[in-house]
Parts: structure tokens; sequence; C-alpha cells
């Protein structure tokens, strides 16, 4: 077990109480009015035991030294400490809906990382890079959203790597889901990737005129106008950061110069229209319509401008032995030309992932340690609600799942595991929502995939229908479903919507688009015109384009990678041991000083906060193995003093009743001592202090 942190400010009332399992009394007012006092006196972390709530302050504090990160965030030190003298594997997960603050608490663990542990060249070199990662991921990875103005559109989990005297020796990142719709359509309010409008803004001329590139935001049909500009934010001046971050990281000048290449062949893309051509047979078919474009995209890219024209007329399809071409109207070229630049975008973010992973990773192969710090897409309720919205809050389900299992289901087990007496404390377990998801048989992904798969004529409604006729038809499904009602049906539903209730919230999601994000189609004549570039990157990035490795199997649905790759990651969470950072956003207006209640209690009622007190409450807030509880106490008492004979258990007992601590404020368990009321424990502390 790490040592006990002790803080005596923890106490102090003129701002409030520092750890929940103090607050006299405790209901959810107090709980509220205590985060509000403290917020109004810029104390932005609270505790529930070793969890820790963090409020978003919205302007920057001076606590955010580097120095004062360990006197303010205890928890976190308590972490880094029992990975390096424990050598235990931790894991930092940092939930929160979006702009609560996440972001911002996983740089400042890697700030902490980076001011606590060793210097010298090489470990400056390593820290340097790792947190000059992040504003390489967050310019290609981030955008402006009504909620936040630099939201994470990618979920990220790093491995920070460590050796055995807790020196960093570097890292490891995974992204997930990269929220690609948005390279080509952005919802009113909110930008494309900032790297766009960095790029534009921040280039030289001599750059822009090689990348065949005009300033103008207005030229390009992928960026949109409303909201180019974000107060703020000084796209030119992050350009150069991120350059400068990105030659630190290790990127070669003509990495860097492919990396841009590929981001003006998106907005090229973007700018290639089409118009119908009639034909005989009556069908109209699709031809480029000004062809400059294109030709400029070509140019850029090294590809024929023929080959990459007749991929946006026509498409190939193979079945088996036979080859048949077939004419692509209008709406199926614009339909092409955006899966390309889609998949262009994400593929091209992964890239950078594994380009900065193969700078960063540690050289040596030997055993380290590791703590993960996971940054992931807070719950998100929009009006509209799309695919992209179901998988990221299928993500959170996920993590409330891991952090109910651990935090509250693993403390109550703890109790009987000792053999003491404990009353169950009830709480909302969303098990049933992860379960209506993602079960194989009939969740709501399964379903999707089956539909997608199915021979025929698959639109969304027909997956809505397939949803909703399981519902009513499937006995199991239905009594699960309707008992529980996670998946909400009535007869206001709007048109081709559908409903769950969320535990954060009732969300309602339209189907428009999830046969097609699920599917994530590329026609191949896209990708054999990709992989025919002269531009090495391109090919890369298009390795199924390659004639010889035709593959007819069907790529998985993004429905499907997405399930397996959080699979995966909460099977290497629940391998380390888990510390929680909750984040809570004050208001919705991007304010500070602003602290709404209503919205406070919205999130402080579905994180589950409340549970989490009364379960550290209702039974003991601290509880340590015998042997050093005594180690740490003996010289509080003359019999334990200097050496205990006899079982450590029973050394503990004569201690606490010489101590004249109250019986009710202990509990022997089989291997731990538990310890009512923490103040109990400070009052062993101060005395401890004073000898
Ligand atoms: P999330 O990742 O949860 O969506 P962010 O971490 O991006 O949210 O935070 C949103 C914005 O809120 C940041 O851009 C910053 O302006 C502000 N913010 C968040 N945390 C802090 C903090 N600890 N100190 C100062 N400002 C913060
Ligand atoms: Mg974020």
């Amino acid at each position: 077990n790490p040592p006990i942190y002790v803080k005596t400010s923890l106490l102090d009332n003129m701002i409030g109480v520092g750890d929940m399992v103090l607050l006299e009394p405790l209901n959810e007012d107090s709980f509220i009015e205590n985060l509000r006092k403290r917020f109004d006196h810029n104390e932005i972390y609270t505790y529930i035991g070793s969890v820790v709530i963090s409020m978003n302050p919205y302007r920057s504090l001076p606590i955010f030294t580097p120095e004062k990160v360990e006197e303010y965030l205890p928890g976190l030190d308590e972490a880094y400490r029992s990975l390096r003298d424990q050598d235990k594997d931790q894991c930092i997960l940092i939930t929160g809906e979006s702009g609560a603050g996440k972001t911002e608490a996983s740089k400042l663990v890697m700030s902490y990382v980076a001011a606590v542990c060793g210097k010298g060249q090489e470990v400056n070199k390593v820290k340097e890079q790792l947190l000059q990662s992040n504003p390489v991921l967050e310019a290609f990875g981030n955008a402006k959203t009504v909620r936040n103005d630099n939201s994470s559109r990618f979920g990220k989990y790093m491995d920070i790597e460590f050796d055995f005297k807790g020196d960093p020796l570097g890292g490891v990142i995974s992204n997930y889901l990269l929220e690609k719709s948005r390279v080509c359509k952005q919802p009113r309010g909110e930008r494309n990737f900032h790297i766009f409008y960095q790029l534009l803004s921040g280039a030289s001329g001599d750059t822009l005129t090689k990348l065949k590139l005009d300033r103008d935001f207005s030229k390009y049909n992928y960026l949109s106008l409303d909201s180019a500009t974000v107060s703020g934010l000084d796209d030119a001046a992050s350009f150069r950061t991120v350059r400068n971050a990105m030659q630190i990281v290790g990127f070669m000048e003509d990495e860097v110069q492919s990396v841009l290449e590929l981001v003006a062949a998106v907005l090229k893309l973007g700018n290639i229209e089409f118009k119908p051509e009639s034909r005989v047979n009556g069908f109209d078919e699709s031809r480029v319509k000004d062809k400059n474009d294109l030709k400029e995209m070509c140019e850029l890219l090294g590809i024929e401008q023929s080959v990459l024209e007749r991929a946006f007329s026509y498409r190939t399809v193979e079945a088996k032995m036979e080859k048949v071409s077939t004419t692509l109207n209008v709406a199926q070229a614009y339909y092409a030309r955006d899966a390309l630049a889609k998949n262009l975008y994400s593929r091209l973010f992964s890239w950078l992932v594994t380009r900065i992973n193969e700078s960063i990773k540690a050289q040596a192969k030997t055993r380290h340690k590791v703590m993960g710090v996971l940054d992931i897409y807070g719950f998100e309720i929009f009006e509209d609600n799309s695919f992209e919205q179901f998988i990221i809050n299928y993500c959170n389900e996920k993590l409330q799942q891991i952090f109910i299992e651990l935090t509250l289901r693993e403390e109550q087990e703890e109790y009987v595991r000792e053999g003491i007496e404990w009353t169950n404390i009830e709480y909302f377990n969303n098990a049933v929502i992860c379960d209506l998801i993602e079960n194989n048989q009939n969740g709501i992904l399964a379903m999707l995939d089956e539909e997608c798969l199915r021979p025929g004529t698959v639109t969304d409604d027909t997956f809505l229908d397939k949803l909703n006729t399981i519902c009513a038809e499937h006995q199991h499904f239905e009594s699960r479903l309707s008992k529980n009602s996670k998946f909400l049906t009535d007869h206001s539903l709007p048109h081709s919507c559908f409903r769950i209730q969320h535990y954060a919230g009732k969300v309602l999601y339209r189907v428009e688009g999830f046969v097609d994000k699920n599917n994530d189609l590329l026609y191949r004549d896209l990708s054999q015109a990709m992989y025919k570039a002269t531009h090495s990157l391109m090919r890369q990035l298009f390795p199924e384009g390659n004639p010889a490795k035709v593959n007819l199997k069907r790529p998985p649905t993004a429905g499907f990678q997405f399930k397996a790759s959080v699979g995966g990651l909460m099977r290497n969470l629940q391998t380390k041991n888990p510390n929680y950072i909750r984040c809570i956003k004050p208001n919705d207006k991007k304010a500070s000083h602003i602290f709404t209640d209503s919205l406070v209690c919205h999130q402080v009622r579905y994180l589950g906060l409340m549970e989490n007190v009364r379960v550290r409450r209702a039974g003991y807030a601290f509880r340590q193995p015998y042997e050093p509880c005594l180690e740490r106490y003996k010289m509080l008492c003359r019999q334990t003093w200097p050496h205990w004979r006899g079982p450590a258990r029973d050394g503990v007992e004569v201690l606490l009743i010489d101590c004249s601590v109250p019986a009710e404020e202990f509990a022997y368990g089989r291997s731990k001592i538990f310890i009512r009321n923490p103040r109990t424990l400070f009052t062993l502390e101060e005395r401890r202090r004073a000898c």
C-alpha cells in the first residue's frame, strides 16, 4: 500500500473541506457547496479518498508550475511513488465531459513527471520529446467545438515508461478513433482540425506557394467560415510551435514537408467538384467540373491526373473472377471524394502517432515500469448526435464501468474479504448499458454490423427498423431492455432516431449516416490511384491499393474495430493500479469565476461521486496492512516501541488501546486495520510528529 497521505490543510474550513470524506453533514447540497467554496478560492482540487475531483478554472492559476503540482496533486505524487518504490504499474484515468479539463490535466501529469524525476542530458531529452508530442497531436487531432475551443477529437492513451530509479525512458501512445467526418464537414459554430488553419495562417508565403495553397480560408470548401478565427487562438503562432515540436520529437525536415503536402492535398481534394454528363442510356455520369484543383493535387502527390479523374467517374467491382466497371453519378463521386479525404487524413494522423512512437519509445529492452495516462473524449450530448457521439459515449460507458468495478465494487468486496461487517451501498451499475451496446448477439453494434453485411438494400432506416423490431420481438432482449429501459422507445421520438438512457443522461441519436460510417468504404479504384502516387508517404498510407495485394475480404467495420480496441484498453487498464481524476466543468460559457450549480450537480450525479463518498464513509476511510501500520506508529506506545514481539495485529491493538482511540473507530480485518474516520488518523500523525 502506498503511504497514506496526510495533509492538515484538508481540514481548513475557510476554503471548504479538501477531502469530501470529512464533510459534515454530507448531502448533495453540502457537496456542491463545498466544491463552490473551494472553486471561489481557486482551490480546484478536492479529494474523495484518493480520487481527485478537478474543477476547470478556465484561466491559468499560479499553481501550475511543475514544482507546485506536487503540493496540489498529492494523489499523483502517491501514484508516482508507488510506481517507483513498490514496482507497481499505475494508470491515471481522466474522465469528464467535453471541456471539463481532461487534456489539461493529462498535460499536468506529464509535466509533473518531468518535474519530479531525474535530470541529466538523456533524461531531459526524453522528457522534452514526451512533452512536445502534445502540440503535434493537438494540431492534427483537436478542433474548436461548441463545447471547447481545443476539443480532442481522438482518444489518447499514453504509457510513460520508467526505469528502476523512476526516471522516464520513453513512452508509447495509442490513439482511438479520430472523428474523421470533421475533415469534410463541421457542425455550425465549429471548425475543422486546427492544422488546416495553422498552416494557412502561419506558413511562409514560400511554403504556401510550394504547397499550391492560398492564405484565404474562404477558398476552401472543407473549411467552415462562420468560426474560422477563434478569439484566444493564435493559429500563426501555433503553427510555429507545431513545427518546432515536430523537430524536437525527431521528424526530419522532408517528413514535415510530406505531412504538409498531404494536409494541402486534403484541402485541394475538397475543392474538386463534379457535374453530371448525360448518357444515352439515361444515366448521368459524373465528370470533374474544373480540373485545376485536381491537377494541383495530382502535382503535389505525383499522381497521373487521368488515373484520379477516372476514379471519380467509374468504380470497378470485383467479384471472384470478374471485374465490372460501373459509372458513378455525381452524388457517388462526392461520396467517393469525401471518403478519400477522411481516410487520407485519419491515416495520416495514425501515421503521425506511429512516427512519434518511433522517436519516443524506450530504446532499452529492459523491464520497465509504466504509468498510463488516459485522456479520452468526454461524454457528448449534442442536439444532433450521430455515429461519432454513439461511439464516444460507448467508450465513456466502458470507463464508468471500470470505475464502478474498481472503486465501488472493490471497496465493498474488500470488506467481505477481510471479514468486516458491511451494509451494502446501492449504486447505479451501468453494465446494462454497455451490454445493450456491445453484446455480441443483439447489441446495437452487432446489429449494425449485421445490417452492414447483409446483402440487398441496406439503409439507415432498415437498421433502425431492425433495432426497433428486435426490441419488440426478442423476448430476452425485450425484458432486459424495457425493465431497465435503457433503450427508450416511445411515440414522441422524432423520425429516424433512437434514444439511449446513458449513465450521464438521455441521448437521442439520429441514424442518418450510421451505416455508411460503420462501413467506412473507400472504393478500391481510389486506393489504387493513391498507391500509384510517387509521394512515398501517400503510398504508405494506402497499402491496400497495391494491385498485387488485392484482398476481396471485407475490412472490419469501424464499430467492430473500435469495440476491439476499447476492449484491449480496458484489459490493459485492469492490470494496473488505477488513479482517478474526475474533471468537472463549472459552467458552459467557457468562463472563469462562474459556477453553475445545476450543471455541476448534474455531473456530480452521473459521475457517481456521492455514492463514492458514501462508500468511503459508510465504511472505513483508511485501511492499512498491520505491519506497516505498526511500524509507522509503534513509537506512540511503550509496549510496542522499539520492537513488538508477536503478531503485528496484536501489536496494533495494544497500540490503539494505549493511545485511547475509541473502539468504534477501528475494525480488525483479516490482514488490515480499518480506520473509520480520517481524523483519527490525523491525530495519530500529529502525535507522531510531536514525538
Ligand atoms: P477536455 O479535454 O476535458 O475536453 P480541456 O482540457 O481541453 O477539456 O479544457 C478546455 C479548456 O479549459 C482549456 O482549453 C483551457 O482553456 C481550460 N482549462 C482546462 N483545465 C484548465 C486548468 N487546469 N487551468 C486553466 N485552464 C484550464
Ligand atoms: Mg480533451
